[in-house]
């Protein structure tokens, strides 16, 4: 589905793009016919002479630029969204002018296309009504519009754009058109350009005549008008056509001597050498600038018998004009205005005509100067019509524009494609780095010991003790743990139980320790008295004893660095009450009681701590944190030792949940990442729960 959206909208933009293209060209070349046609649109208005000509001229050259330089973005998808919104825009316009041509017929051509392509009124009504659903679907999906430039060049593409058709245009309007898309082109003969094909149709038309009586206005055509009723007074005609015939491409040409009213048309054109024809639509406006090389060209026609003749639709007053202005002694004969318009972009312009073909025109700007014309027309190259030179001109403007702007999207392509590659190579590193610190992470948690502690608590007489170690001992034997397994027992037992406990298999433990070295203590167990049992590891910081026995963090501190002084490693217990949990300070609490106790050891006193959180509230209360509660603390814990002694050392830590730990429980709470084990109290004074407990590490 998307893929067809793609093509329908790509289709669409290109339409859109060569349409516009197209037509802002060719109007770009023709500064002034655009403007005659704006004038055109003005007086179909009722405007005409209200705007001065120089603000019709730039707003030829205004419009026609925009809709080039409009082209070209959709083209090259620049400023998709935008571009496309405004496309849209200008369509709704153009079909609603087109609409009311077709409607009304206030002007027979549009003038879309210059005078490239000529369409009737209704055909350009329909090609906008195309063009006006494509620029829909393009607005609705601009960002399927394929780019051929980066965001980053576009601006280059788009001035170098504007540049073009500004120079464009200027050449044009100081030259001549680059291409003459009118029938008056070099190479034309006017007098076939006028000729009807054997055989071909006339147009027919349809004259009404408009009569009034008693003041009552009457219609009659050529059957019923009433030449015997004298009554009826003639008012006006109107003309239509009926069945459009053959038009030919010159059909409205004619030199008449305004002063004897003498039709000169075919005297000149059937002239057998040359003739000079000055074009100048309008006198009173035209350029006087080069009259020296107007009136020396004459002078030059004369001494080689050759005919030259001005052209104007002006009156006898706009040819007094000129002749007082430039002392122009050459006849002046009577032409069409539009024609005139029509034969050159040049006011004034001249045409060189053989055998009634035009053989050369020049604008104003480019007059055959003096030194030129040092010998007869048949001699010089300016005598014989040019070779046809359109493909030198198509080349000239593929070298100017079309060819540097292709090496700009190629150039970009290259660009916008190594720094691809170069992005998708540090994607790449980045990936493998991740992926290394994910492997080193995943080797530090395997590599960080699992380990299940007991703490029997003050459970168990001597005996008890004894057999309960012997039956784990036992247990674990017949079915290797596959973590550390650890249990701390009360005093009293540490020295019996050490005899029964493999080594390799169990460890073993105290529940406390004194927080003085020795001396007159009575009924306190020294760091040192423990080791001395064969015990390893200490519970320090355990709950109850922070509430039962008042043991302070200052207490603790002093116990934890006894009991490290003594070879012990200890298991230093942290975690909130319900309280503290239910107010949201659970961090705050872990952290100040491990600031308080354990962050003053050195990074190598740290090496020999395991950290056990304990939330108070689920201890010996069958109330388990869950599995993602215990995770996010453990996390935390281990985020700020990772603070304290880095990422490493951080990753070394093993840190254990305690708090109604199950064999049932303790598969999801172990499959965490940063859980490494539990402490358990109830559950480790039987043999088969603790076991279920140790087995939760081969699941
Ligand atoms: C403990 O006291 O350390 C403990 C975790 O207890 P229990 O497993 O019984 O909740």
């Amino acid at each position: 589905m998307n893929k067809l959206k793609s093509y329908l909208v790509n289709l669409c933009r290109a339409l859109l793009a060569i349409t516009f293209i197209f037509s802002g060209f060719v109007k770009s070349i023709d500064p002034l016919g655009t403007q005659y046609k704006i004038g055109d649109y003005l007086e179909a208005l009722g405007l005409a002479g209200q705007i001065p000509d120089w603000i019709q001229l730039l707003a030829s050259v205004t419009l026609s630029g925009i809709e080039f330089v409009l082209g070209v973005l959709i083209l090259l998808a620049i400023r998709r969204r935008m571009v496309s919104k405004i496309t849209l825009v200008f369509m709704i316009f153009m079909t609603g002018v087109t609409l009311w041509l077709t409607i009304g017929n206030p002007i027979q051509d549009c003038g879309c296309f210059g005078d490239a392509l000529h369409l009737s009124n209704a055909q350009t009504f329909g090609k906008n009504v195309v063009l006006l659903i494509a620029a829909f679907i393009v607005m609705r999906w601009p960002l399927y519009q394929v780019r051929f430039i980066s965001k980053t060049n576009q601006w280059i593409a788009t001035y170098f754009t504007i540049i073009f058709i500004l120079v464009a245009s200027a050449l044009s309007l100081y030259h001549l058109p680059i291409f003459d898309f009118r029938p008056y082109f070099i190479g034309q003969n006017i007098q076939k350009g006028m000729e009807m094909p054997p055989g071909a149709k006339e147009t027919q038309y349809k004259t009404t005549f408009i009569c009034v009586k008693d003041g009552v206005q009457k219609e009659f055509d050529e059957n019923n008008y009433p030449y015997d009723d004298s009554t009826w007074v003639f008012q006006d005609t109107k003309q239509e056509i009926i069945e459009q015939g053959y038009e030919p491409p010159i059909h409205d040409f004619s030199i008449t001597d305004a002063k004897t009213g003498q039709d000169l048309t075919q005297d000149i054109l059937s002239k057998k050498g040359y003739t000079f024809l000055l074009v100048s639509p309008h006198l009173e406006m035209a350029e006087v600038k080069n009259f020296g090389d107007i009136n020396s060209i004459y002078d030059y026609a004369k001494a080689n018998g050759y005919g030259f003749y001005g052209l104007t639709a002006s009156t006898e007053r706009g040819i007094n004009h000129w002749r007082n202005a430039t002392g122009a002694k050459y006849p002046f004969y009577t032409t069409d205005g539009t024609t005139l318009k029509t034969m050159i972009r040049s006011n004034p312009g001249l045409l060189l005509l053989y055998k009634g073909t035009i053989i050369n025109k020049w604008g104003h700007n480019d007059l055959p100067t003096p030194e030129e014309l040092n010998a007869p027309l048949s001699l010089l190259s300016i005598g014989h019509e040019p070779e046809n030179n359109t493909w030198l001109k198509i080349l000239m403007i593929v070298l100017c524009y079309i060819l540097p702007l292709i090496l700009l999207i190629v150039a970009d392509r290259i660009w916008a494609w190594t720094k691809w590659v170069k992005k998708k190579e540090e994607w790449v590193k980045e990936k493998e780095q991740s992926n290394k610190l994910y492997q080193l992470l995943k080797h530090k948690r395997q590599m960080r010991k699992k380990i299940v502690a007991g703490n029997w608590k003050m459970n168990e007489t001597l005996q008890e003790g004894v057999a309960l170690a012997k039956e784990i001992n036992e247990v674990l034997k017949a079915d290797k743990p596959n973590c550390d397994v650890i249990i701390c027992t009360p005093f009293i037992h540490l020295a019996s139980v050490a005899q029964v406990l493999d080594k390799n298999l169990v460890g073993l433990g105290a529940e406390n320790c004194a927080d003085k070295e020795k001396g007159a203590y009575t009924g306190e167990v020294s760091a040192a008295m423990v080791k001395s049992t064969g015990a390893e590891y200490v519970i320090l910081g355990h709950s109850e004893r922070r509430q039962y026995y008042g043991e302070t963090a200052e207490i603790l501190k002093e116990k934890v660095l006894l009991a490290l002084a003594n070879g012990l490693k200890v298991i230093f217990c942290c975690g909130e009450t319900l309280e503290e949990r239910e107010a949201n300070k659970q961090n705050e609490v872990v952290k100040a009681e491990l600031v308080n106790s354990v962050f003053n050891l050195t990074e190598d006193e740290w090496k020999n701590i395991i950290i056990a959180y304990e939330p108070i509230w689920a201890i010996g209360t069958g109330k388990t944190a869950t599995s993602d509660q215990a995770e996010e603390m453990l996390a935390y814990i281990r985020s700020i030792i990772a603070e304290k002694y880095g990422k490493e050392i951080a990753e070394e830590t093993s840190i254990l949940y305690g708090g109604s730990c199950k064999a049932s429980n303790a598969p999801e709470l172990f499959s965490k990442p940063n859980i490494d084990g539990g402490l358990i109290g109830g559950a480790s004074l039987k043999a088969a729960d603790f076991k279920g407990i140790i087995d939760a590490w081969k699941k």
